[in-house]
């Protein structure tokens, strides 16, 4: 005779499965469930009635039948709840709610001051929430959780930012600090690792089961999915490809390291690469504008910019033999000129290219990845059902 205490656990299960095929599969009917997951007719009936009683599941007419009654078809309630993705950049936040289909319903983005405290920043973003929450209509769950990309190091299960050189911060416990606030459970990842799985979930990487994500702003950062799961290593701290030595003898770098790749593939490496040819203090927003206006030091900066990018990346697809590297963050801003001298960095620089299969192109959820990526840590967790202990 089984426990009492694994009846619960079987029924919290069984009613996970159901859900999870609404969630991608509706409209779907109770037959379809039934035949679909195995469970029993009874079974599925007595799920649904629960998930249509907590708004997460809607009954939406009939559908066709061959004979007989006309089936009811169900649909997942993407509104019944919201979830919050925050962008944390080195100089600017940029905040997105989604619904739980990870659909976006609104957008802010304020830059950063020159203090850029913990709590300054905590701060910020609440203030920020409020507002958005105010303006959200109302639903039944209402806001379920917030998922934070931060440039840094971060360990993910205990939600501390361990080290984000650009920030300074050290071993910030960023969740606590936000869920003491806002009294909703807080993730937090490296925004690299966000903007792949944004890519992946809702993006052009649904395509692919392998794919690398580079997050091209100040710094460099890189999300890596092979096999269709995200790369954390096993510290949780993997790909840190910024910060891969490409100048043996190179430029020294906020990490402690010299040579590192995002000294000379980053925002920062285009502003100071532009004041080098030309002696003006430009910002890379400025940059771009100068480029698109015929510039040919701009040119120059941004072409120096690919092509050391485009070193980093080939040393990334002889290593992994990804199908898809997207360009994300604001760097991406600059399209083709980016892209061209990158593709053929990459091109003259690895050998395994003409075997693979490799596409290069700027992210798809432009400056929203890494916010969507953000949000759908929350919806994974929300959605993932129960978990036996280790
Ligand atoms: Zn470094």
């Amino acid at each position: 005779m089984k426990r009492t205490g694994d009846q619960a656990f079987i029924k919290e299960l069984n009613k996970s499965i159901v859900l999870n095929l609404l969630r991608f599969h509706s409209p779907i009917s109770r037959t379809q469930i039934s035949v679909q997951t195995g469970l029993n007719k009874a079974t599925v009936s007595s799920i649904v009635e629960e998930l249509i009683h907590e708004d997460l599941v809607l009954e939406i007419g009939h559908g066709r039948a061959r004979v007989g009654r006309r089936p009811v078809l169900l649909l997942f309630n993407s509104r019944a709840g919201y979830v919050v993705g925050v962008d944390l950049g080195v100089d600017y936040v940029r905040i997105i709610v989604s619904d739980l289909s990870g659909e976006i319903v609104a957008v802010r983005e304020f830059p950063l001051a020159d203090n850029k405290s913990p709590q300054q920043m905590v701060e910020s973003i609440v203030h920020a929430v409020d507002d958005l929450k105010a303006e959200l209509p109302s639903s039944s769950l209402g806001v379920i959780g917030m998922g934070v990309g931060v440039p840094g190091l971060v360990d993910y299960s205990h939600g501390i930012v361990l080290n984000a050189p650009n920030l300074a911060w050290r071993d910030v416990h960023l969740s606590a600090l936000l869920e003491n606030y806002l009294n909703l459970p807080v993730y937090v990842d490296n925004e690299a690792n966000t903007g792949a799985l944004g890519e992946k979930l809702f993006g052009v990487g649904k395509e692919v089961s392998d794919l690398i994500y580079i997050s091209a702003g100040t710094g460099i950062g890189t999300g890596i999915i092979v096999n269709n799961e995200l790369v954390r290593g096993s510290q949780g701290i993997a790909g840190e490809f910024g910060h891969m030595t490409i100048e043996a003898q190179g430029l020294k770098c906020s990490c402690g390291n010299h040579g590192c790749l995002e000294m000379y593939a980053s925002e920062r490496a285009l502003v100071q690469k532009y004041r080098q040819l030309t002696g003006l203090a430009c910002s890379s927003e400025d940059i771009l504008a100068r480029l698109d206006a015929g510039d040919a030091d701009a040119l120059r900066a941004i072409q120096t910019v690919g092509q050391y990018l485009g070193i980093g990346v080939a040393n990334l697809v002889g290593g992994l033999n990804p199908s898809l590297i997207l360009i994300g963050n604001r760097l991406s801003a600059a399209g083709e000129w980016l892209l061209r001298p990158l593709e053929q960095a990459v091109q003259n620089r690895c050998f395994t290219v003409p075997y693979t299969q490799l596409r290069i192109q700027t992210s798809s959820l432009g400056r929203n990845a890494c916010a969507v990526g953000a949000a759908s840590l929350v919806l994974h967790e929300y959605f993932a059902g129960p978990q036996t202990a280790a």
